[in-house]
């Protein structure tokens, strides 16, 4: 049978190659056809630039793995976020794939086991999961859960031999951090805690810009993340699932990135907190969290937390000499990231050109090469616990008016393993 394609597009090379003037034949010159047909290095096809250099450059897609090969994972916890933005992302990550689910709702996970092409046998419930150790195509856990289910999900993951990823705030309490951390390490296994703004390309750039000196000396941070809270009844209004309220939810992220902008550990923090009274969602957690946090640097965040005013999610970094806006800065998309200085005598204010991800997948990819290469994530267990160490003394300066002063850590970038690559 002829192949039509194959006849077409070999005509419409020769036509090209016969008939074409300028660039066409100056490639036809040079012993390369005037078309890009790509060149396979270590597996990647990889095409020359097809804008001159005064043109962004696109980057090539990352090396993506055969399907079978991903790193697997299965879903602990099928709520919202693992519904609507975890399982969707795996079809943009290149490195891992869901294998398995845990669940307390059969139905529920069959259904969604159906959608994704796993197998009835690779469903478990929570009572289950010691069964995971059964289950070679598991090699990491990925925890979804309420805050104060986390470690028993961690630990029970850990002990059937799996590593694991587990959702922020990463426990309740520092002594559940700390649990969780030597589980893990007595299993062998990693454990990293799921900071998907460390992975997400315009706070990077942002981190970049403050530690390059890009924006002169950064001494100021400030930092927002609110949210309007529904229903009184679900688990984040819930102190015993929850652990706390609008701190671990959301002012955590405000937290964990203005920790990782300067990659200093704070020495001072400074608090108060407000929950308008009579307020049924706020019966057992907090509500606003204004919280100040000093670097050894002399740097200040200034940072604030809601869960009853609108939506807003902005972070603006102040150097010498310029300043960094990042909207948008805590949400799943939408991201902006500008930045304002003074050039030739005036005021300029633009937005870095930056090709949005899905953070999610960046995430997933992150664990799934730490597994393979055997090195320690970004945002390890021990981020996860500075950052629950940084909120009880959050909530201890919220409750006596003083300042709390928190144990020198000396040098950046204490908790985290190496950056993300590209890859
Ligand atoms: P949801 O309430 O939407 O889902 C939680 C799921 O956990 C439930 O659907 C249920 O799944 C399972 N679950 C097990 N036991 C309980 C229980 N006692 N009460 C309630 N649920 C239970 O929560 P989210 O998905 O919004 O949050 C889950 C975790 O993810 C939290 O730690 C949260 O902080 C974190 N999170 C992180 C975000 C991020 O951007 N990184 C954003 C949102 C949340 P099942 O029926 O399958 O058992």
């Amino acid at each position: 049978m002829i192949d039509k394609t194959a006849v077409s597009r070999r005509i419409a090379l020769a036509s090209i190659g016969a008939g074409a003037a300028g660039a066409g034949v100056s490639a036809m010159a040079q012993g390369r056809p005037p078309v890009d047909l790509g060149t396979v290095l270590n597996g990647k096809v990889l095409f020359p630039p097809p804008a001159a250099s005064s043109e962004v450059q696109p980057s090539p897609p990352r090396n993506a793995d055969a399907p079978t090969q991903r790193v697997g994972f299965a879903i602990v916890g099928l709520g919202k976020l693992a519904l609507e933005q975890v399982m969707p992302a795996f079809a943009q990550a290149k490195h891992a794939r869901p294998v398995a689910l845990v669940s307390g709702s059969p139905d529920k996970m069959h259904a969604i086991a159906a959608q994704y092409g796993i197998a009835a046998d690779a469903c478990y419930s929570y009572a289950d999961m010691a069964r995971l150790r059964d289950n070679p195509a598991v090699q990491v856990v990925y925890v979804i859960t309420p805050n104060a289910l986390h470690r028993q999900h961690v630990v029970a993951a850990a002990r059937a031999g799996k590593h694991v990823l587990c959702e922020k705030p990463m426990a309740p309490s520092l002594a559940d951090c700390h649990a969780m951390i030597e589980a893990c390490r007595a299993a062998g296994v990693k454990l990293m805690i799921a900071y998907r703004m460390q992975y997400q390309p315009h706070a990077r750039e942002a981190i970049r810009l403050a530690r390059s000196g890009a924006l002169g000396a950064v001494t100021l941070m400030d930092m927002i993340n609110n949210q309007d809270q529904g229903d009184p009844a679900q688990w984040r209004q819930i102190k015993a699932l929850a652990g706390g309220g609008s701190l671990p939810d959301v002012g955590l992220y405000c937290l964990n990135t203005a920790r990782a902008v300067l990659g200093e550990e704070p020495i001072e923090v400074s608090a108060q907190i407000w929950s308008p009274p009579g307020d049924p969602r706020f019966r057992e957690v907090e509500d606003n969290v204004a919280f100040s946090l000093r670097f050894p640097s002399g740097a200040i965040a200034n940072c604030m937390s809601s869960y009853s005013t609108h939506r807003l999610a902005r972070l603006t970094l102040m150097g010498s000499d310029a300043s960094a806006t990042m909207e948008h800065a805590f949400d799943y998309q939408g991201q902006t990231l500008r930045v304002s200085r003074l050039t030739d005598g005036k005021e300029q204010a633009g937005e870095i050109g930056i090709e949005p991800k899905n953070q999610f997948a960046l995430e997933l990819d992150h664990m799934a090469q730490c597994v393979r290469q055997n090195i320690t994530p970004r945002t390890p267990g021990e981020e996860g616990a500075q950052d629950q160490r940084i909120m009880e003394a959050i909530y201890e300066a919220a409750r006596t008016g003083q300042r709390v002063r928190l144990a020198q850590m000396p040098g950046l970038d204490r908790f985290r393993g190496p950056e993300p690559t590209a890859e």
